[in-house]
């Protein structure tokens, strides 16, 4: 029989990342699970993954911290030995405008987001490396690519993310290591969840397919590019936004 393989997904207690483990889970993956805060329920995730007699990992650590990054790989690895998608999902917004904006939130979501993905996909690329296999797929959004007000501090990680995968692609490429940026627009999920609804009606009339996402859109996406079906695939940025950004 032919060995389960393995994903890693970093922020994956509650929306994109939740929706990505239950797909890679139906898919017969064995599913690893990062979240941070104590109040988040992955007892419950822990449980349906049980359910579906699927072998899981579910651990806490902060991927902006590099020793709490490193026990979580090496967890992983203890448990599975190998770990064949990482998708580098943990991400959080302090929007403000640039004039209102502390260096602290500044600092936080760079840290979180553009680090937390450097750190974790440099831990995890020593093990795919060595196999000679593996698929990366990094969370972007539109607003790295295009910008939005209020939003500078959370646009320039994203941004950053999408030369980081680049630059990751190429180094990796003759190893057999992929890896893409997935670029989403506006996904109902707790983050986009403080909109009012006014903000969330003109949105909507801005998107071509005049809805917001679901995770559950962007979670088929992020399958893909994990699997084989994509193996010519690396180094690109997808946009998943109903056609906002063309
Ligand atoms: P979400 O519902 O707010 O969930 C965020 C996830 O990240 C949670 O699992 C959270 O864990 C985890 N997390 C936060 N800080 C962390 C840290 N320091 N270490 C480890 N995990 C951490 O977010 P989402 O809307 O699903 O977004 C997921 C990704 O897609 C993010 O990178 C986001 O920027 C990107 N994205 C989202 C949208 C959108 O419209 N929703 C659009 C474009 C891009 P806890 O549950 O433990 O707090």
């Amino acid at each position: 029989m032919e060995k389960r393989k393995t994903v890693l997904i970093t922020g994956g207690s509650r929306g994109i990342g939740k929706e990505v483990a239950l797909t890679y889970a139906k898919n017969g993956y064995n599913v690893i699970v990062n979240y941070i805060s104590d109040k988040t329920d992955v007892e419950a995730l822990k449980k349906e993954l049980e359910e579906n007699k699927i072998e899981s990992l579910i651990i806490k650590a902060d991927v902006s911290n590099e020793k709490e990054v490193e026990n979580l790989v090496t967890k992983s690895i203890e448990k599975f030995e190998q770990i064949d998608v990482l998708v580098n999902n943990a991400g959080i917004t302090r929007d403000n405008l640039l004039m209102r904006m502390s260096s602290e939130d500044f600092d936080k979501v760079l840290e979180i987001n553009l680090k937390g993905t450097f750190l974790v996909t440099k831990a995890v690329t020593k093990y795919m490396m060595k196999k000679r296999q593996g698929s990366i797929i990094n969370l972007a959004s539109v607003v790295g690519v295009v910008g939005n007000a209020g939003q500078s501090n959370y646009a320039a990680s994203k941004a950053g993310i999408i030369g980081f995968t680049k630059s990751v692609a190429k180094e990796l490429a003759s190893r057999n290591i992929r890896a893409n940026a997935v670029a989403p627009g506006f996904i109902s999920t707790d983050m986009t969840s403080v909109l009012s609804d006014q903000v969330k009606e003109n949105i909507n009339s801005q998107i071509p397919l005049k809805r917001m996402g679901t995770a559950k859109d962007v979670a088929e996406l992020i399958y893909f590019l994990g699997s084989e079906k994509s193996e010519y695939i690396t180094g690109q940025v997808i946009n998943i936004d109903g056609g906002m950004v063309m």
